[in-house]
């Protein structure tokens, strides 16, 4: 295949070879046919541990190993049943673990799907956007600034596009492409300048190109073992629980030997005390600890999912409850990007325009009277700029939409405009089209020959055509940097120099209609002579006649007022990057009450001009950051770091990746950002929304509590198994619970209500607090003292409840197993009890009980089997356990109930002591209080 020197051919030949047409692309039939013919567009991936594996690794762990053998000893000195018992018991922990694992990691490889990118494809006449994977060789796509190449393609069309593909060359600049046929055939990749490859990035223009070589056969597939890196999705979280996690087995450990040595101290046999301690040790070890957590981790991102916000790098989830600056665009992100040009400004004559959305009815007024553009040489001159300068359309489509019934919702088919475009452009097509001038009323006149693209540093757009022999250069952009391009204007129908007097005119009518919250827009154009040397961008943008300027609303999204007042209560500081113009900016901030009292608006220009120190001295107080080029966001960021700040940064384009990597959380934009941008990314909108920030750290803040709740539950319960045994066998008394009932407590009373715990709801008050500091420490707000103080509650009333019943019948033979099965009772009660108390970071009497149904379901099974393990009667004497009476469920209840009873009643006494006391840093940040 590679002989055929793709380089080297004609754009015929190219077809012809691959058997593709250039204008239609392939039909979706060949398209099949071909993908079945050569596979996935895919580099393959390493080796993944096989389901079998997963399951055998349960087994790995070290105090699983000595389970096993103590249950081989025990089977081999006849103790059958226990042995059977136990290996059962192991079993069915390892399946748990790995359900819990296999689900974790599934949820993982989905998320890595959703982020799966995407190409634009010509398939039957049509531009389609399909799954990078699916692309076929002949295949015709179209790639552009911010976009991976998805395949090995050939270009046969390219605008000002610069590629960079140090992946392959080593070369760190961007190199230009062209789509002519290069004669020489032994070219290094490098060189072959007419070719993109699989994996690089266009930095800058666009470019159709069609699909030569795909997957492994592209030159990115012959070097995929070299690049194949794969990206820890281990949390800073569950780094340090795997720390602690080893931390607790030398401790439980430690703890197990001395429970081991003392009830051999005082006459217990070895063996009996060998096989407690090992069950102990494997009770007490949290090795579940890790999965829960990832599960807790992964079940909140299919939560966030489905409130639109895709995490794509596993440790943003707990970075997100800790941001405390929401670095926002306004476009797209604050506002709707649903633009309508609303007034226009022409030679010193300010015009309204009529019609809403994208259809393209209305008019245009001048002091209330209708204008007819076929008498207005001005008019029709800007119009036919913004037409020509234009790379969107609008159609009428039919299209599907929710409505609410009484009972559910219906969906029904309406027809709607709908844009195919930038809605900026869209926006002056619509314009345009209204007063008469289309695509296709210019077709047959004007025909495209260049163009020099949009990007947010340039801040404008240009294209040159050919027109009845001559050519004609139309640029629309940014009026402020348009001004600086023009050298005349076209005032009352005739072309003057741009003076100093009528550029103020134009600043002030700019400014007037951008302090009305309108994103303005300018238009000039130049007639080229044939001796005019036009190439470059600055020999094509100069010389300019300016010609007017456009203000068109892009109204403010409407749930972002309230999503920004609750990052506000959050202690969540919300600022606005925009490249729009200071006073549009500004307008629209003061509509969405972004900026308080006293607080700053700044541009890019006075960015540039502060030094580090002086930024760093006001960032703090800045809120509005206007007419911004890509690079100012890094400084932002930066700035906002070095203030101990945790930034999350939104960003669309190629030249935002920078600050989306520097940012804590850096979040790309799903609908309009580039594939650069979404790489770099840690989170991305897939509805482009605000308020989708906001609920993604929402839900950050949740996982990180419910977490917290786990650990709560299940270290408490561990240091109250580990203390029952240690206090008995140090006071000299008979084992409280045998080592199958430990392991049971373990699987049943540990395992599922620790799960529920995971997906439980978040409290009222979640987003009522100051973000928790980066670098809190996970037992941080009193939660180690909460599980120490309640793990030795339990201890002591579990062994209280033993001691009693011990003491209460001392003569009978069933005495010792009655007082065990009370205790074993009064442990997994204390548990469930507790778990209640886990929801809250105050007390049980806080939450309703019934609230987190899954619990209530672990709790209620976890119940049953307890009831089970003693009333049916096969079970008695695998769990050696005997029916206790009514007597004894007193005891047990209430033994059980007092830790919370206790606990309880000292939250309420101290929320009432100290009133409204939370264990929170309380929202209101300085610059927030002002
Ligand atoms: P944000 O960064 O909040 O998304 P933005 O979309 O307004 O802000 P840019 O896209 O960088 O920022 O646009 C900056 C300016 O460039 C706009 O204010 C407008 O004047 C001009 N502009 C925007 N889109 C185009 C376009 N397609 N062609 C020419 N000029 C444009």
């Amino acid at each position: 295949m590679d002989q055929r020197k793709w380089h080297q051919m004609e754009v015929n030949e190219l077809a012809q070879t691959l058997q593709a047409s250039l204008d239609t692309g392939l039909s979706s039939a060949e398209a099949t046919e071909r993908l079945m013919r050569d596979g996935r567009n895919e580099l393959s991936e390493g080796k993944k541990a096989s389901p079998l594996t997963l399951f055998l690794n349960q087994f790995k762990d070290f105090m699983v190993l000595v389970l096993i053998g103590a249950t081989l000893i025990s089977g081999l000195l006849g103790e059958y049943l226990d042995a059977i018992t136990i290996i059962a018991i192991i079993v069915i922990n390892a399946i748990l673990g790995f359900v819990q694992e296999f689900r974790a990691e599934r949820s993982l490889r989905a998320l890595k799907e959703l982020s799966a990118p995407i190409a634009k494809v010509f398939r039957g006449g049509q531009v389609l956007a399909l799954p990078a994977r699916d692309l076929v060789s002949g295949d015709m796509v179209l790639i552009e600034a911010g976009d991976r190449v998805p395949a090995d393609m050939r270009l046969v069309e390219a605008n000002s596009c610069y590629a960079e593909e140090s992946a392959l060359t080593g070369e760190s600049l961007p190199v230009g492409k062209h789509c002519s046929p290069i004669l020489s055939s032994d070219l290094p990749l490098g060189d072959q300048r007419n070719m993109c490859f699989m994996g690089t990035m266009i930095t800058r223009g666009s470019a159709k190109g069609v699909v030569i070589r795909t997957g492994m056969g592209t030159e990115m597939g012959k070097i995929a073992d070299l690049i194949q890196k794969t990206e820890s999705m281990e949390t800073p979280l569950q780094h340090r629980l795997e720390q602690l996690g080893k931390i607790l087995i030398v401790v439980a450990l430690g703890l197990t030997v001395m429970v081991v040595l003392a009830g051999i101290f005082h006459g217990q046999p070895a063996y009996d005390m060998f096989l407690a301690g090992v069950s102990l040790a494997v009770a007490a070890i949290p090795e579940g600890l890790p999965a829960i957590v990832t599960i807790a981790l992964a079940l909140g991102v299919q939560r966030m999912i489905k409130r639109r916000a895709i995490v794509r790098k596993l440790p943003s989830v707990e970075t997100l409850g800790c941001a405390s600056v929401i670095c926002s665009d306004k476009t797209g992100t604050l506002t709707q990007n649903k633009m309508t040009v609303t007034r226009l400004w022409i030679g010193g004559r300010p015009l309204e325009v009529t019609g809403e959305g994208y259809e393209p009815t209305g008019a245009v007024y001048e002091d209330g009277n209708a204008v007819d553009v076929k008498n207005d040489l001005s008019l029709r001159r800007m119009l036919q700029v913004a037409a020509l300068c234009n790379n969107a359309s609008v159609e009428k489509k039919e299209i599907e939409v929710d409505v609410k019934r009484k009972k559910g919702k219906d969906t029904i088919k309406q027809e709607e405009w709908v844009l195919k475009g930038d809605p900026t452009e869209g926006a002056l097509t619509v314009l345009a089209a209204k007063l008469g001038i289309t695509a296709k009323s210019l077709e047959g006149l004007y025909k495209r020959e260049k163009e020099y693209s949009f990007d947010s540093e340039r801040k404008r757009m240009s294209v040159m055509v050919s027109h009845q022999g001559g050519q004609l250069i139309c640029t629309k952009g940014a009026p402020d940097v348009l001004m600086q391009q023009c050298s005349y204007v076209l005032w009352d129908g005739k072309v003057v120099p741009f003076t100093g007097t009528l550029k103020k005119k134009v600043t002030d009518a700019s400014e007037s209609m951008a302090q009305s919250a309108l994103r303005v827009l300018g238009f000039a154009y130049r007639d080229l002579r044939p001796h005019d040397h036009t190439e470059t961008e600055a020999e094509v943008e100069c010389q300019l006649v300016f010609v007017g300027l456009a203000g068109m609303i892009d109204p403010p999204r409407k749930e972002v007022r309230d999503a920004i007042a609750t990052c506000r209560r959050a202690g969540i500081k919300t600022v606005m990057i925009t490249g729009d113009h200071q006073l549009t900016a500004e307008a629209i901030a003061g509509q969405l009450s972004i900026m308080p009292r006293g607080g700053l608006a700044i541009s890019g220009q006075q960015l540039a001009d502060m030094d580090d120190e002086q930024l760093d001295r006001l960032v703090d107080n800045i809120y509005v950051y206007a007419r911004v080029s890509p690079e100012h966001k890094l400084r932002i960021v930066k700035a906002l770091q070095r203030k101990g700040h945790v930034v999350a940064m939104t960003g669309d384009g190629v030249n935002d990746a920078p600050a989306i990597k520097a940012a804590d959380i850096g979040i790309a934009m799903g609908i309009t950002g580039t594939d650069v941008s979404k790489e770099a990314s840690s989170l991305v909108l897939s509805d482009d929304n605000f308020s989708t920030i906001v609920a993604a750290i929402e839900e950050g803040r949740g996982i990180y509590e419910n977490i917290r709740k786990f650990i709560r539950y299940l270290l408490a319960s561990n240091v109250g198994e580990i203390l029952t045994m240690f206090l008995a066998m140090l006071a000299g008394l008979p084992l409280p619970l045998v080592p199958i009932q430990i392991l049971w407590v373990n699987l049943v009373t540990d395992g599922l209500p620790a799960m529920a715990l995971g997906v439980d709801q978040a409290e009222k008050d979640l987003m009522q607090h100051k973000p928790r500091s980066a670098r809190e420490n996970i037992f941080a707000r009193r939660l180690g003292w909460k599980i120490i103080s309640r793990g030795i509650l339990i201890g002591l009333c579990t062994l209280g409840a033993f001691w009693i019943t011990l003491r209460s019948n001392p003569g009978s033979p069933t005495n010792l197993i009655e007082a065990q099965t009370v205790a074993f009772a009064t442990l997994v009660m204390a548990q469930l009890i507790h778990v209640f108390d886990c929801r809250s970071s105050r007390s049980i009497f806080h939450r309703n009980i019934f609230q987190n149904k899954y619990l209530v379901l672990a709790v209620l099974s976890s119940l049953l089997l307890m009831l089970g393990v003693l009333y049916i009667e096969a079970l008695q004497p695998i769990f050696k356990t005997v029916p206790i009476g009514i007597r004894e469920w007193c005891l047990v209840l209430v033994a059980a109930g007092i830790p919370t009873f206790l606990m309880g009643i000292g939250s309420v006494l101290g929320s009432n002591g100290k009133k409204k006391k939370t264990n929170w840093p309380v929202s209101g940040s300085k610059s927030l209080a002002r």
